[in-house]
C-alpha cells in the first residue's frame, strides 16, 4: 500500500514539476487529446515531438515532450559565428571591396574595348547582401525562436540597412561613365518605397521605380534581366546567390549546381561578381533537399550530415 502511495505521489510530483513547462507525465485516464487540451498544444505537435506513431498508444507514467527537443532558438545559435564574421571581420570588409574593385575593372575594360557599341551599358545588382547589409536582421533572431520571414517587412521598413563596402562608389562610377544601374531583388514589390528610401539615404544612384525591380509574381529574375537587356547591354551582374546571375541554377540540386558552377567557371570575375554570404541562401535549402518545412531538429541533423570530416 505504502509502495503504491509513493508511486502515485511520484507521478503527481512529476506532473506538477513539468506541467506547463516542457514535459508532461501521463496520468491514469489521460488521452492525448486531453493532454493536448490541458497544455494548449495540438495532438499532432505532441506526436511529432515524441515520435509517436499511434495517438492511442500512451501509457501511465510516460514522459511526453511538449516542446521540440531542438528548437528554432537552438538552430539560430548556429548562426553566431557567421554573423560575427560578417559583421566584425576585416576579411569580410576586404572581400566586399575586392568584389566592387573587380567590378570596376570589368566595367572599365568594357568602356575602353567596346567604345563603338551604341547600346547603353547596364550593371545589374541584387540588393540584399550584395549592396545592402541586412545582417542586423539575421543577428536579431539569435536567442529568439524567430526565423525568416518573421519581422522581415518591419526591418525593411526601418530603412536601416547600410551599404556594403565599395558598393555606393562603384555604382556611382557606372552612372558617371555611360551606364545604368538596375537593382533586381526578390524583396516583395510591396516593399518598393522603403527600399528606394533606404538606397537613396546612402547615395545609391538611380534608386527609383524604373531601376529598382522587385519581386512581383515570380522569384525568377530572368524576365527582369530580359527587360533590362531589351535596351541595354548587361556588362556585369553582381549577387550573393547563384540565381542572381542566371536562370540555369534555378531549382537545381546541390550537385547539379556544383557542376554548373564548374561549367561556368570562366564567367566568375568576368561577367558575374559574387559577394560572400554565410548567413543564408539557397545553399541552405539544398542541404534540406528543398524541404524548408523540416523541423529545427531535422534541419540540424541534415546540416551535420553534410559536414565533411577527416578520418
Ligand atoms: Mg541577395
Amino acid at each position: 500500500m505504502k509502495k503504491i502511495g509513493s508511486f502515485i505521489a511520484g507521478i503527481l510530483l512529476s506532473a506538477t514539476v513539468f506541467a506547463g513547462t516542457s514535459e508532461y507525465v501521463v496520468q491514469r485516464g489521460d488521452t492525448l487529446s486531453k493532454i493536448a487540451n490541458k497544455n494548449k498544444i495540438s495532438v499532432q505537435k505532441i506526436m511529432q515531438f515524441n515520435n509517436l506513431k499511434n495517438m492511442n498508444f500512451i501509457r501511465e507514467g510516460q514522459r511526453l515532450k511538449l516542446m521540440p527537443m531542438y528548437s528554432q532558438k537552438n538552430l539560430n545559435e548556429q548562426m553566431v559565428m557567421a554573423a560575427n564574421w560578417y559583421q566584425t571581420s576585416g576579411e569580410m570588409q576586404a572581400l566586399s571591396y575586392q568584389a566592387f574593385n573587380m567590378a570596376k575593372i570589368i566595367y572599365y575594360a568594357d568602356l575602353t574595348s567596346n567604345k563603338d557599341n551604341e547600346q547603353k551599358r547596364a550593371v545589374v545588382v541584387d540588393i540584399d547582401e550584395t549592396v545592402l547589409n541586412n545582417s542586423p536582421y539575421d543577428a536579431g533572431s539569435i536567442e529568439t525562436n524567430n526565423s525568416y520571414p518573421k519581422e522581415w517587412n518591419d526591418w525593411v521598413k526601418s530603412e536601416q540597412a547600410v551599404p556594403l563596402p565599395g558598393a555606393v562608389e562603384f555604382l556611382n562610377f557606372v552612372v558617371k561613365n555611360k551606364g545604368d544601374v538596375y537593382y533586381i531583388s526578390n524583396r516583395s514589390v510591396k516593399l518598393l518605397q522603403p527600399t528606394i528610401n533606404n538606397l537613396k539615404k546612402f547615395g545609391f544612384p538611380e534608386a527609383d521605380k524604373e531601376h529598382v525591380l522587385l519581386k512581383g509574381k515570380t522569384s525568377n529574375k530572368e524576365p527582369r534581366r530580359e527587360q533590362v537587356a531589351k535596351n541595354h547591354r548587361i556588362v556585369l551582374l553582381m549577387g550573393d546567390n547563384l540565381n542572381d546571375f542566371s536562370y540555369v541554377f534555378r531549382g537545381k540540386t546541390m550537385s547539379e549546381k556544383a557542376d554548373l558552377v564548374d561549367n561556368l567557371k570562366s564567367q566568375f570575375g568576368n561577367k558575374f561578381v559574387l559577394l560572400p554570404n554565410p548567413l543564408y541562401g539557397d545553399w541552405e535549402g539544398d542541404i534540406y533537399k528543398g524541404n524548408w518545412g523540416m523541423t529545427p531538429e531535422q534541419k540540424n541533423k541534415a546540416r551535420k550530415e553534410h559536414l565533411v570530416k577527416w578520418e
